[in-house]
């Protein structure tokens, strides 16, 4: 249920964000059904849940992939879990082409709050190039992050098997760009899996400061992060609609002249996010009817935070999709029995198909 309509708004959106479909003023009331494009919808049918699913279990098969566990191994810990990512993005780009660019984009973090020793933290990087000379510098991102965690977010041997947060995003992220770099697209999309995103959001930062200081034409950025279960902690199923969130005003510009502007004219809700955020929800919704984008005013989560952040406070238009409803039994929880209730991120509870493709 989950994981394939949460990934096809998306999916659609970014299609069309980078053929260079322009965003309406407004959604309208409905969608509308006769601007669907004959290529988008091959691209999402094309989607697989099967696919997904598998991915999910791989990357729990780890064992853990906290950002500073072993990096020898090739069967536990956070770098066979990144070099299983990077070649299979390599596998399925030379069965689609040869046009997807995939890489390891690497850095080592300094001692921090959530870094006990100098680490180096590691994204997968996988680029496909724009085909259009006058756009393909237009660029757009979107992510999962391939770290987990479990209660002690400095444990680093401990099982954390981070089924939903975040092997569904990077499945799903892992399955967009198999599928698109069969295609063309007018402008680059940048398929990422990040690292640290438990220990600081430290993968995305560094990824985003690298565009900044590149003054990279970054034209959005998606995060996919608990994408993975439609199942609320009281049992209340809803497979029927995604959370995305984009904040109003950029607050690192908080005195810039834009920023005075928009609260001049009580333009809070004309931000560059919340534009994108509308144009997601039409366009989506366009392609996977029955489906709702529910944009929620606001960064994230109350007091919880994401890889879309560090995008932000560089001044890029960044949001978040999320399930509907959350259930902390299975996020940052130690693997463990309590009576007759499991706790832990594990497999079984995300779901993987969908009652209506
Ligand atoms: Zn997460």
């Amino acid at each position: 249920m989950a994981s394939v309509p949460f990934t096809k708004p998306l999916l659609a959106t970014l299609i069309a964000a980078a053929a260079g479909a322009c965003a309406a003023a407004s959604a309208p009331a409905s969608p509308d059904l006769a601007r669907r494009q004959a290529q988008v919808d091959k691209i999402v049918g094309d989607i697989s849940p099967q696919r997904i699913e598998a991915h999910v279990r791989k990357l729990v098969g780890f064992k853990t992939r906290h950002t500073m566990s072993d990096t020898v191994s090739e069967t536990v810990g956070i770098g066979a879990a990144r070099r299983w990512i990077k070649a299979e993005l390599e596998r399925c780009g030379a069965a689609a082409g040869g046009r997807l660019q995939v890489s390891f984009d690497s850095h080592v973090a300094p001692v921090s709050a959530r870094i006990s020793r100098p680490t180096e933290i590691v994204n997968v990087v996988a680029t496909l190039p724009g085909t259009q000379a006058a756009s393909k510098d237009r660029i757009y991102v979107v992510s999962g992050h391939y770290d987990s965690r479990n209660t002690d977010v400095m444990d680093a041997s401990g099982d954390a098997p981070g089924a939903n947060d975040d092997a569904s995003g990077t499945a799903a992220v892992m399955e967009m760009a198999c599928v698109m770099a069969r295609h063309q697209f007018d402008a680059t999309i940048v398929f990422m899996a990040v690292a640290a995103e438990e220990q600081g959001l430290l993968g995305a930062a560094h990824w985003a400061e690298q565009a900044r200081l590149k003054n990279l034409n970054l034209q959005g950025m998606f995060t996919n992060d608990i994408i993975g279960s439609s199942r609320a902690e009281d049992g209340r199923v809803d497979d029927r609609q995604v959370r995305l969130f984009a904040e109003s005003i950029p607050a690192t510009k908080e005195n810039s002249e834009s920023n005075r502007a928009l609260l001049a004219t009580g333009g809070e809700n004309d931000s560059t996010s919340r534009q994108l955020a509308r144009h997601v929800k039409e366009v989506g919704e366009r392609y996977v009817p029955g489906f709702t984008v529910n944009v929620i005013q606001r960064r994230d989560r109350y007091l919880r935070g994401g890889d879309h952040m560090p995008f932000l406070e560089r001044g890029y238009p960044a949001l978040r999709f999320t399930e509907p409803n959350e259930d902390f039994a299975h996020q940052h929880q130690n693997v463990r029995k309590e009576g007759t209730m499991q706790y832990g991120d594990l497999p079984e509870f995300n779901d993987y198909n969908t009652s209506r493709a």
